[in-house]
């Protein structure tokens, strides 16, 4: 374990970014991510899929950073299109028995524990998320048992299992309020994964943190150098970051947030241009809520030989309308959670959405901070 100061320390765990012949983790869901179609294949693949909800009786639950098509589709039949904590509440409330979740496992299992006795289906089960990869259940116990004295608090990017062990859920809508109540009350946190999200929420509420060493691979990519170039290219931009983000690309916001905190500030701020650091999905809504707003990607390192370091997730982008179709037609991509593990998941979930149901405002609809710039 490292010290990174007294009031917060990182674990010795790492995400494993290859496998043992050096492949990269993400080369499996890239090799799965559809080719992109013709304005004639979308149009019908759509309609097929929107007929068949109706047929299913079945809503759509969809993430910001899937395919423009699919959030287009959840809006046209009803669904949704949300950040993770949005997506969960909208999934447990709806009267559809069955949901088809657009997104990633995790969100797909959240929607699970909140609602058993729905059917969850998924277009692709193999799309996970780095967080989740990067954070298995049985060293995370571990990392639990070694520190019985702290309170556990999970990003909703996990498994069931590891949300099984833990006292709070939170996703990055929430993240920060949550904690700051938990430090009020002279908890000690344990964190897990995302290090970026947990370095910024302990730099804002000075809260005794240990935190687990994950990262989202896309948000990680972000660079602050690069960013500062930008920046000076577009001095009235406004810099808009997602807290997966490292620290140098944080320092330069003007609005921290989540994806729909983020949105909420590309629709308010009285500004032309805006410098986005987060998975570039987030853009088709953002120009649909926002048109005539000019979005430009925060940079990245590009593509190379031998990786690829771009603004979106492969394994958002495994989700396609065919997918859709398929998981309604053939009843294939079913989301299960055994118990007890549902059950003990469901309180950490709970507790979240108790604490928001609670103080709407202060949770979600204010970005989580504003950096140097201040909007
Ligand atoms: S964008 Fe990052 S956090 Fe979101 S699903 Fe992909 S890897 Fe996970």
């Amino acid at each position: 374990m490292t010290t990174a100061s007294p009031a917060s320390a990182t674990a010795q765990y790492d995400y494993d970014q290859q496998d043992a012949s050096g492949a990269t983790c993400t080369a499996h869901a890239w090799a799965k991510v559809p080719a992109p179609l013709t304005p004639v294949q979308r149009r019908e693949l759509k309609a097929r899929a929107a007929e068949l909800l109706r047929a299913r009786g079945a809503v759509l639950v969809a993430h910001y950073y899937v395919d423009g098509d699919l959030q287009d589709l959840a809006v046209e039949t009803g669904g949704c299109v949300s950040d993770s904590l949005e997506m969960a509440r909208f999934g447990r409330d709806h009267s559809a028995q069955t949901l088809v979740v657009a997104g990633v496992r995790f969100m797909g299992e959240s929607a699970k524990i909140l609602s058993p006795a729905k059917r969850v289906l998924m277009p692709d089960l193999d799309a996970t998320c780095s967080l989740d990869l990067g954070c298995p259940s049985d060293a995370f116990n571990a990392f639990c048992d070694a520190h019985p004295d702290r309170t556990v608090v999970v990003y909703a990017n996990t498994s069931a299992a590891v949300k099984a062990r833990a006292d709070w859920m939170v996703t990055s809508s929430c993240a920060l309020p949550i904690v700051r109540h938990l430090h009020a009350q002279g908890r000690k946190i344990l964190w897990a994964p995302d290090r970026h999200l947990g370095g910024y929420i302990q730099r804002e509420t000075g809260a005794d943190m240990l935190m687990w060493n994950g990262a989202c691979i896309v948000h990680d990519e972000f660079k602050g150098l690069e960013l500062e170039l930008l920046r000076r290219e577009h001095p009235k931009a406004k810099i808009l970051v997602h807290p997966e983000s490292p620290q140098q690309v944080v320092e330069q916001a003007d609005v921290v947030g989540s994806t729909a905190q983020l949105l909420k500030a590309v629709i308010e701020l009285d500004a032309r241009e805006f410098i986005v650091a987060t998975d570039n999905g987030m853009f088709h809504r953002m120009r649909q809520a926002a048109p005539g707003k000019v979005l430009i990607e925060a940079p990245t390192a590009g593509n190379g030989a031998t990786c690829k370091s771009c603004a979106h997730c492969p394994w958002m982008a495994m989700n396609a309308l065919q997918g859709v179709i398929d998981c309604l037609a053939q009843g294939q991509g079913e989301i299960l959670v055994d118990e007890p593990i549902r059950s003990r998941a469901e309180g950490c979930i709970r507790r979240m959405l108790d604490f928001v149901a609670a103080q709407p405002a202060a949770a979600i609809a204010q970005p989580m901070a504003t950096g140097m710039g201040a909007a």
